[in-house]
């Protein structure tokens, strides 16, 4: 069994009573197209594939970052964590300190943040959260772009750019 495989087996069990906010199906969606879009931007690294899986587990499930460590090794779990907000702090500050330090991670969890708020924005075109109106989905979607435009990658890292790409296309999807 190869690890991104073996992440999945862990994260669908960790995920199995969550469902996407939006409504939009079994909450472990939505890390198996977040590797998807990895390997779409040319990522083949398993261990950044299983970090990729494995990301939404230590902030949504009773599972945290030394579980990950113990079972996939040093490397996979500091990608997890540098993904992971402290959830014992307010929603503001989150946001806050997520523009903050937005540029600070390994380039691998880099990939695996950009990976994230790409799926959550094209996951939000098709299928608004319920409630959520435009000005709400708008302001989601600025945030994102302020977070998303600390990360700076390496001039020639063609994974960066074909990820910045999507990105930007995945926005223009949703403010228009
Ligand atoms: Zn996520």
């Amino acid at each position: 069994v190869t690890m991104p495989i073996e992440a999945l087996c862990f994260a669908i069990n960790a995920h199995k009573d969550q469902v996407r906010k939006n409504g939009s199906g079994c909450y472990i969606s939505h890390p198996i197209r977040c590797v998807k879009i990895l390997e779409e931007a040319g990522v083949v690294d398993p261990e950044v594939k299983a970090a990729a899986v494995l990301h939404d587990v230590p902030e949504d499930t009773p599972f945290k970052v030394p579980d990950v460590r113990a079972r996939f090794g040093d490397r996979v779990a500091r990608i997890v964590e540098q993904v992971t907000d402290d959830k014992e702090l307010p929603p503001g500050v989150r946001k806050m300190l997520q523009v903050q330090h937005a540029g600070e991670s390994d380039v691998e969890a880099q990939y695996v943040k950009t990976a994230d708020t790409i799926d959550n924005l094209e996951d939000m075109c098709l299928c608004p959260p319920e409630g959520w109106n435009f000005e709400r989905i708008q302001s989601y979607f600025m945030w994102k772009k302020l977070v998303m435009d600390r990360i700076v990658f390496a001039e020639d890292d063609q994974i960066a750019k074909n990820l910045k790409a999507r990105f930007a296309r995945a926005l223009e999807g949703t403010i228009t």
